[in-house]
C-alpha cells in the first residue's frame, strides 16, 4: 500500500471524503476481476483541475496510476496493485451539453453509457456504439478501449464517433482538443493516440461526440444457416437490400447457442433449425410499425432462404421473444458458469475468411486435446469474434499453444488479434508477438515520450 504520507498529501489535494484507503477502497465493488481494486487506495476526484494535481503530484512522487471507470473492461486493463494509486471516475459524471442543432454531445467522462443512451433518446438520437456493459462502462472507459459493440458495422467504433477531447497527460498538462466538427485537418490527430490507449497515456476527463439518430421500432429474426459464409452472405444481402434498415448481425456457432439457450431454458427457441451444426445469426431491422414489420421480415427471409445457404428463420412474434434471442446472444458468461477455467479470446476476421479460420482452429484446437470445446459467438457485421476455450479443467500448461492456434496466421488474412476489449495485461505479450515489429517500436517511442517515468497505468499494453 502507499507510505501515510501520501496518503496525507492525496486527502490534502482533494480532501478527505474523496481518498478511500486501509479497506475502505475494497468495498467498491471491483467489477470484472478482483484485482481491479489490488491498490486499495482509490480516489474520486470531481474535476479535471484535481485531476491535475494528483497526477503532477503522483508524477513528481514517481507512483503509479491507474484510472478507472465502469471497471467492465475484459482484458485486465484496469487491474492495480499495492503502491499504486485508482483514479476512479465516477464524480465527472455530467453531460454537459446536447447540442440538437449539430448532433453533438459533450460529456465529461465517468458518464455511463446507459445514463447517456437515456437522455438522447428523448431526442431520438443515439451514441452509436451499444454494448451489453451499458449499465456500467463509461464514456471515457469505451474511449480508452475504443469500444465497439453491436453497431460498429454501421457506426464504427469510439475512434470514429469522438470528435474532441480533453485529457490530463502524465506530466499533469492538459491537453483539450474539443473540435465539434468532422473535419479538421491540423497535423497529428494526437486525441486519436489516446483513444485505445487503455490509460497508458494520460486521463481523459472530457469527450466530444458525434450523434447517431436512434433506431426506430425494431423487429428481431433468427436465422440458421449453413456454414459461417453463408451467414456472412446474408448479412451481405440483407444489408445492400434494405440498408441502414439492418441495425444489428450477430453470430453465434452451435456449441456456444444451444449450451447459453439450455442454461436459459430457451432450447425451445432453437428448434426451427434444421440441423444440430447450423449457424445462427440474429438481425434485428428498423420498422416503422410493429405490425408491418413481421410480414415484411418474413417475406424478405423467404426470398433468401433458397439463396446461398439460409436454411430457416423465424421472426420474434413479441417484444418477449425478441429478448429471449438476444438473451442467448448476450448471456456469454453461461458458458463460463458451464465449461470454467477457459481462455478468452476477441478477435477480428475479414468475412470472406470467416469460415475457413473458423474450420482451421476447430481442427487445430482438436489436435491438442480432444476434450476442448470452442464456445464461438460474434458480431457478424464486422467480423469481430468473441471465443472461449475450455475443457472445463484446468490446463495452464495449454494456453501457449491455444494462443498459437488461435492467433497464428490471423495478421497474414488481414484480421487482428485484438479486436476490441483491448491488450489490458492479458494480452500485452501476445502484441509483443504478432506486431508489426516497426510499429511495436514507435508504440514505445510514443509511450516513451508520453509518459518517460512511465507513471500511466505500467503493464498494460506493454510488457514493462
Ligand atoms: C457483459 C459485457 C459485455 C461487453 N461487451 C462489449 C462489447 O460488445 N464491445 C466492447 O468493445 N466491449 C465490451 N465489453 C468490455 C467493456 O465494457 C468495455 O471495454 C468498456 O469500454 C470499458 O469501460 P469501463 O468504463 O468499464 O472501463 P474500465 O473497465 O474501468 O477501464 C478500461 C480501461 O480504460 C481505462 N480508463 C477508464 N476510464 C478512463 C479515463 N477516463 N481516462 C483514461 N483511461 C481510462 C482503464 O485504465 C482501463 O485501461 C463488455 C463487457 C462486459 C462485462
Amino acid at each position: 500500500m502507499l507510505d501515510q504520507i501520501h496518503i496525507d498529501n492525496l486527502i490534502a489535494l482533494i480532501g478527505v471524503s474523496n481518498v478511500m484507503y486501509g479497506g475502505l477502497g475494497k468495498r467498491s465493488d471491483p467489477g470484472m476481476s478482483a484485482q481491479n481494486l489490488g491498490a486499495d487506495v482509490v480516489v474520486n476526484p470531481g474535476s479535471q483541475a484535481e485531476i491535475v494535481k494528483l497526477v503532477e503530484y503522483c508524477n513528481l512522487q514517481n507512483i503509479s496510476v491507474v484510472p478507472q471507470g465502469g471497471r467492465t473492461g475484459l482484458s485486465g486493463a484496469a487491474e492495480s496493485e499495492p503502491g499504486q494509486l485508482i483514479i476512479d471516475m465516477h464524480r465527472m459524471n455530467q453531460i454537459i451539453d446536447v447540442d440538437l442543432v449539430s448532433s453533438v454531445a459533450t460529456v465529461e467522462a465517468g458518464v455511463k453509457l446507459e445514463m447517456l443512451q437515456n437522455q438522447l433518446s428523448e431526442n431520438g438520437l443515439s451514441v452509436g456504439v451499444d454494448l451489453a456493459a451499458r449499465g456500467s462502462a463509461t464514456i471515457g472507459g469505451m474511449v480508452s478501449t475504443n469500444a465497439g459493440g453491436t453497431e460498429a458495422f454501421r457506426f464504427g467504433t469510439m475512434r470514429h464517433r469522438v470528435l474532441g477531447l480533453e485529457a490530463v497527460l502524465p506530466n499533469g498538462e492538459v491537453f483539450s482538443d474539443l473540435k465539434q466538427v468532422i473535419k479538421a485537418n491540423e497535423g497529428y490527430d494526437i486525441k486519436q493516440l489516446l483513444i485505445g490507449a487503455e490509460g497508458t497515456l494520460g486521463i481523459i476527463t472530457k469527450v466530444v461526440l458525434a450523434l447517431a439518430p436512434a433506431d426506430s421500432n425494431r423487429t428481431t429474426a433468427l436465422i440458421s444457416c449453413e456454414n459461417a459464409r453463408s451467414a456472412a452472405m446474408t448479412f451481405q444481402k440483407l444489408r445492400n437490400r434494405i440498408k441502414g434498415d439492418l441495425l444489428c448481425a450477430e453470430i453465434m456457432w452451435p456449441e456456444y447457442a444451444y449450451t447459453t439457450a439450455r442454461s436459459l431454458n430457451l432450447g425451445k427457441l432453437l428448434e426451427f433449425s434444421e440441423s444440430p451444426a447450423d449457424v445462427f445469426v440474429i438481425v434485428d431491422i428498423a420498422t416503422n410499425s410493429l405490425d408491418g414489420a413481421n410480414s415484411y421480415l418474413e417475406d424478405l427471409l423467404s426470398d433468401l432462404i433458397d439463396d446461398q445457404g439460409i436454411r430457416s428463420a423465424v421472426v420474434a412474434q413479441n417484444g418477449r421473444e425478441a429478448s429471449d434471442i438476444w438473451k442467448i446472444r448476450e448471456e456469454s458468461f453461461l458458458c463460463d458458469e458451464k465449461y470454467p477455467n477457459g481462455y478468452w479470446y476477441d478477435m477480428s476476421v475479414p468475412l470472406s475468411h470467416l469460415d475457413q479460420y473458423v474450420e482451421d482452429i476447430h481442427a487445430r484446437i482438436s489436435a491438442i486435446d480432444k476434450r476442448l470445446k470452442l464456445f464461438l459467438f460474434g458480431h457478424l457485421g464486422d467480423g469481430n469474434l468473441h471465443l472461449t476455450v475450455s475443457s472445463g479443467l484446468s490446463c495452464p500448461e495449454l494456453q501457449p499453444q491455444i494462443d498459437a492456434a488461435i492467433y497464428d496466421g490471423l495478421r497474414e488474412i488481414g484480421g487482428s488479434f485484438s479486436a476490441e476489449h483491448g491488450i489490458g495485461n492479458q494480452k500485452a505479450l501476445s502484441l509483443k508477438k504478432h506486431s508489426d515489429a516497426e510499429k511495436y517500436r514507435l508504440l514505445g517511442l510514443i509511450k516513451r515520450t508520453m509518459d518517460p517515468n512511465g507513471i500511466m497505468n505500467p503493464g498494460k499494453i506493454f510488457l514493462y
